[in-house]
């Protein structure tokens, strides 16, 4: 099966690397990721002492309930496959992958 590629402007081929997922146990939340995300893929969670997902109140002050904070794929269907995210992440916790089509 081929996979998907991108005949970029100056006639170089390019093959996208989506995200697959984030790597929690590594995630410190530095939001790094976040800002450079062009496409608005991904999201910050709070995670609680049960390891159940909390969503975070837009306010700043504080009275959610959680252990840690992680960054999650909260729309895969977005991702342009660029990378960014993975490359500026300290702290490797992306895996991303060509598409198949
Ligand atoms: S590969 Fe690019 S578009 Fe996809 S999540 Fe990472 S920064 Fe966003
Ligand atoms: S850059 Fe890496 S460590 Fe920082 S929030 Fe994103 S996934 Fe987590």
């Amino acid at each position: 099966m081929a996979l998907f590629t991108v005949t970029l402007p100056g006639g170089e081929i390019w093959t996208p690397q989506f995200v697959n997922s984030i790597d929690a146990d590594k995630c410190i939340a530095c939001g790094r990721c976040f800002k450079v995300c062009a496409q608005a893929v991904l999201r910050l969670i709070g995670i609680d002492e049960d390891g159940e997902t909390v969503e975070l109140d837009d306010d700043d002050d504080d009275d959610d309930e959680y252990e840690k904070k992680v960054m999650t794929v909260g729309h895969a269907e977005r991702c342009s496959g660029c990378q960014a995210c993975a490359m500026i992440c300290p702290k490797k916790c992306y895996s991303l992958s060509a598409a198949e089509v």
